[in-house]
């Protein structure tokens, strides 16, 4: 199986080799064909299980065929439950996107709010953010959910843990309903599966 049998594009297949990936993982292998078809997901990855490049790959593909991000707006938010994570996921991004015309920030909490606001002025693409700040940010009206069509949930069991489910649930209400979900978790709690059905819409579940 390569890169090029899961439907990614030359610009993508490019960035691939560039990072000197030759085969896709497990995870891999299973998410981006169904991404790519617009369907919903809850799949079970750890760590080190390449579930990043598993759905930024296939959310870039796709954010590349639509229209820029207007000001203040985001097309496509990245839930993280960590700052670490949330710069992780950010570098890698931006590195996949390098010389692409997709816009990627990172918000999250413990730092100062206003360059955060400054930098999402002229809107996002793809936005990685921590719960918490990412309310702050719309209450001070620094963001606008109408352009977002795309979810994804990562470390989601984490999240829950670090006790964020009711901070997720209030993001739920801002979001438009027509949009791709995508759920990530190490472990498939009562919890997280709760979670699943008030996020996602006829999911397909992917299990390690
Ligand atoms: P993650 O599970 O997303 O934290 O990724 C774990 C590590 O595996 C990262 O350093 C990735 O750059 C790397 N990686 C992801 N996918 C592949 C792949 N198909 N082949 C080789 N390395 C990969």
């Amino acid at each position: 199986m390569t890169f090029a049998q899961l439907g990614l594009s030359p610009a993508l297949l490019k960035v691939i080799s560039q990072q000197g990936y030759q085969t896709p993982t497990y995870i891999q292998r299973q998410s981006i064909p169904l991404i790519l078809s617009g369907q919903d997901l809850l799949a079970s990855s750890q760590t080190g299980s390449g579930k990043t490049a598993a759905y930024a790959l296939p959310l870039i593909q796709q954010l590349l065929a639509g229209a820029p991000a207007r000001s203040n707006h985001i097309r496509a938010l990245i839930l993280v439950p960590t700052r670490e994570l949330a710069i992780q996921v950010s570098d890698y991004i931006k590195a996949c996107t390098l010389g692409m015309r997709l816009r990627t920030q990172a918000v999250y909490g413990g730092v100062k709010i206003n360059p955060q606001m400054q930098r999402l002025r002229p809107g996002a693409d793809i936005l990685i953010a921590t719960p918490g700040r990412l309310l702050d940010l719309f209450r001070s009206n620094a963001l606008g959910f109408r352009q977002l069509g795309y979810l994804v949930l990562d470390e989601a069991d984490k999240m829950l843990d670090l006790g964020f489910l009711a901070e997720v649930k209030q993001i739920l209400h801002l979001l438009p309903a027509n949009r791709q979900s995508l759920m990530l978790s190490a472990t498939f709690s009562d919890e997280v599966r709760g979670l699943a059905g008030k996020i996602l819409h006829q999911a397909t579940e992917i299990a390690l």
